[in-house]
């Protein structure tokens, strides 16, 4: 007997249909004699649909509060229909909100971190072949406000009571078959990894794969917390998330991602000297912008430009900060670009290979995609390009590294 974590996402829970499907996997799960808290996002287009309301109302900047009291709904709906349907099969269901089981997060609103999680209360509702259906994305502040996780946060709440609760492991549940070597939407020969380390899925969420939220594979990975990412159509194997020790196949390229939501912000003419470039970012930092990628050129004249990127939401307070900035540090002009996309490739097999990155930037080369930026880790190369070229260069990279077999090294010059 297990004790098991399933979490379905907005997809699986999509129609009153799907949702009398996943009762009865949840029920076939605990007559199978194990103990199932189950967590649940949104019906598909649910949240979309309140975000879109609350922006029309509240205009771009929300009050926080209220867009968090209005979004967590949605969550709400699922855990009170999806109990429903397990009652209607004869078993013992109790809905909770993330104020009702405890799920304590930090003041952020619409980017909280989970504090504590009280496991007694969804352990007790477990006894007896009793369900736990649990809504996703949503906790409550100290002061009893209620707090949401960010988008994709049911990922990460299912993972935090995974960890609470001791489970045996974490399901994510979805509308695929695992993690893919590539979203399936883009290149439909994409194909399902059978286990991949806690660092790769970090890099592939991180980098625009949004099959888990980054930041329940970074909660998975500190408390050790095993996730399967599976289809909630099929009883099949998904993919294990799990410690690099227990990934057997060290592919040279695992995933390929890409990211569409960053913009660019360059710099020009600044002057080459120590403390420069700490100011340049003071003011950014200062307004809570995160910036990802940085690059700095050293022209012959003694000038430098330094180019950056940012998320496209914080664009234009990144550009009216930057050309503050400019002003006073007597920089020559602030550019931007939000035509951009960031394509990248991940692997822990990269750490032993050779010529990945040319072979990567002379691919991209053969199709006339011009590299922007770039920056590297030990398993991961990302470029940024044109926007345009985002989809080719998905495929043509996919094709070479992954439909052929893997990269073929060349020898290091
Ligand atoms: P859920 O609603 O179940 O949380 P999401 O829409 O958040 O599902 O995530 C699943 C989607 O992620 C898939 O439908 C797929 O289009 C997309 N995706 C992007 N990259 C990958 C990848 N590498 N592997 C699997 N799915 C991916
Ligand atoms: N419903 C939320 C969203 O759409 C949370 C989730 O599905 O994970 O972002
Ligand atoms: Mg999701």
């Amino acid at each position: 007997m297990a004790l098991i974590v399933q979490k379905y996402g907005g997809t699986s829970v999509g129609d009153l249909d799907r949702i009398r499907n996943v009762a009865q996997r949840v029920v076939r799960t605990v007559e199978a004699g194990n103990r199932v808290a189950v967590v649940v996002s949104a019906m598909a287009g649910e949240t979309d649909k309140l975000v879109a309301m609350a922006r029309e109302l509240g205009g771009d900047q929300p009050p926080p509060r209220e867009y968090d009291v209005l979004v967590s709904t949605g969550e709400q709906k699922t855990i009170a229909l999806l109990s429903m349907a397990i009652q209607a099969l004869g078993h013992r269901a109790t809905s909770f909100t993330g104020a009702q089981m405890g799920m304590l997060t930090d003041e952020a609103h619409s980017k909280a971190r989970i504090r504590s999680v009280d496991s007694a209360r969804i352990l007790a509702a477990l006894e007896d072949g009793g369900v736990a259906v649990i809504a996703g994305f949503q906790g409550v502040n100290e002061a009893g406000h209620v707090t949401t996780l960010g988008r994709g946060g049911s990922d990460t709440s299912a993972v935090a009571v995974a960890a609470a609760i001791e489970a045996d492991s974490c399901e994510i549940l979805t509308d695929v078959d695992g993690v893919l070597t590539t979203d399936p939407r883009i290149v439909p020969a994409a194909r399902k990894l059978d286990r991949v380390s806690y660092d790769e899925m970090i890099e592939m969420a991180s980098l625009g794969a949004k099959v888990l939220q980054i930041r329940s594979v970074k909660f998975a990975m500190n408390f050790g917390v095993p996730l399967h990412v599976r289809s909630s159509f099929h009883d099949g194997e998904g993919t294990w998330v799990t410690q690099e020790e227990d990934v057997m196949e060290r592919l040279v390229v695992s995933g390929v991602t890409y990211n569409r939501d960053e913009a660019k912000v360059r710099m020009k003419g600044v002057k080459d000297q120590p403390g420069v470039v700490g100011r340049m970012f003071a003011p950014l930092s200062e307004a809570g912008i995160t910036v990802d990628m940085i690059v700095q050129n050293l022209a012959d004249d003694g000038s430098t430009d330094v180019t950056f990127t940012v998320p496209k939401e914080e664009y234009a307070a990144a550009m009216e900060r930057s050309r503050e900035v400019a002003a006073e540090l007597g920089a020559a002009e602030v550019e931007g670009d939000e035509n951009i996309a960031k394509v990248s490739i991940v692997g822990l097999g990269m750490k032993d290979h050779a010529g990945v990155a040319q072979r990567m930037f002379t691919i991209l080369g053969g199709e006339g995609i011009n590299i922007q930026l770039i920056s590297t880790s030990e398993i991961k190369i990302s470029v940024v390009i044109e926007e345009k070229y985002a989809e080719l260069a998905v495929r043509v990279l996919h094709a070479a590294f992954v439909e052929s077999g893997g990269a073929e090294p060349r020898p290091e010059s």
